[in-house]
């Protein structure tokens, strides 16, 4: 499947705007039947606060980061190399 149209690819933006922006997308994405959480196998760093998401209809993982400014977050798909 084309991730570009699957329905886990709705957020233009990989990274967030405030806090309250992360926030709002992380509650989003816990609720969402969208995704399924799952254990994180490899970190995008280890000093930020991260999650993995991944999408029940095309199964690709995305990682969702917490922001520390000026560091802004990063939501986007796992490369398959760190699955
Ligand atoms: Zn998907």
């Amino acid at each position: 499947m084309n991730n570009v149209q699957c329905v886990c690819n709705f957020r233009e933006d990989d990274s967030f705007k405030s806090s309250d922006d992360f926030h709002n997308h992380k509650n989003f994405v816990l609720k969402s039947e969208i995704f399924t959480t799952i254990e994180v196998k490899t970190f995008f760093s280890a000093n930020n606060i991260e999650t993995w998401h991944k999408c029940n209809t095309c199964f690709k993982v995305w990682r969702l980061v917490k922001p520390d400014v000026p560091f802004r977050g990063d939501w986007s798909v796992v490369p398959e190399i760190e699955l």
